[in-house]
């Protein structure tokens, strides 16, 4: 009789434990219901911009799920999508300089893009902050200005260098022999004097004031021929053996004829 006794106590412990269970959850129920109402009819006295400020603030501000927030307004997701256009300015550490910068983001999806530091890291350019930015056109700035003076000082170097050496190696110089290429190629490989082209041509100069840095008008492709006869020498007779033609050619450069 005991043993049954025992049980029956048991079941009624039991029963009452059940109970107790059932109602403390259907208490829960009507709170959540109730807090529920409660915050509706709030939404509902506030105008549309609180509402609005409302959804802002918990959708950036709080880690809740967007879930209750449908259920709580009322609406569905794509709707929400809808009502959260603006982009909202999330803090993230600069990838950097760790200070703290804002990023404007659409959406909770792209925020949290700004709390993986390995996203910010392979997206440097776009988050660092705008002073590191303007720290690094700095630095960029100044390298090229630096590089520019440099480059400055080595032509300077090279120009005074290429003065300074005799003539006679000078006229070996990469520098002469790409210039009087150059010069020969302008004047289409013709006496720019005579317009002979059966001559071998050289380059003349006229002036040397700008020796290693010659503009073209600083010098004259000449024909062997002319170039001796500018310098006063005696012109061979094997240059002379087409004179008439040579007289034509000297006439026609002068815009007459024979
Ligand atoms: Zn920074
Ligand atoms: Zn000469
Ligand atoms: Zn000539």
């Amino acid at each position: 009789m005991q043993a049954k006794y025992e049980r029956r106590y048991f079941v009624n412990n039991a029963k009452d434990a059940v109970l107790n269970y059932a109602r403390r959850i259907e208490e829960l129920e009507n709170e959540q219901v109730k807090a529920k109402s409660e915050l509706i009819s709030n939404l509902k006295e506030s105008n549309n911009l609180k509402a609005t400020e409302f959804i802002d603030w918990y959708y950036w501000e709080t880690d809740y799920s967007t879930d209750i927030l449908c259920d709580v307004i009322g609406i569905n997701k794509a709707t929400l999508t809808k009502m959260i256009t603006k982009p909202h300015a999330v803090p993230y550490p600069c990838p950097k300089c760790k200070g703290t910068n804002y990023h404007p983001c659409k959406n909770r999806s792209e925020a949290n893009l700004l709390f993986s530091p390995s996203h910010l890291k392979f997206n440097k350019d776009k988050y660092i902050c705008q002073k590191c930015k303007d720290d690094e056109t700095k630095r960029k700035e100044e390298k090229s200005r630096k590089a520019a003076a440099a480059n400055r000082e080595k032509n300077k170097k090279r120009i005074s260098l290429l003065q300074s050496m005799p003539y006679e190696e000078y006229l070996l110089t990469p520098h002469w022999k790409k210039f009087s290429q150059e010069r020969r190629r302008e004047a289409d490989y013709e006496c720019e004097k005579c317009k002979r082209d059966d001559l071998k041509l050289h380059v003349h100069h006229l002036t040397y004031e700008r020796r290693g840095h010659e503009k073209p008008s600083d010098v004259i492709v000449l024909c062997e021929a002319c170039h001796l006869a500018i310098h006063g020498r005696p012109i061979p007779a094997y240059m002379i053996k087409n004179p008439v033609p040579l007289m034509e050619r000297a006439l026609k450069a002068m815009g007459k004829t024979l």
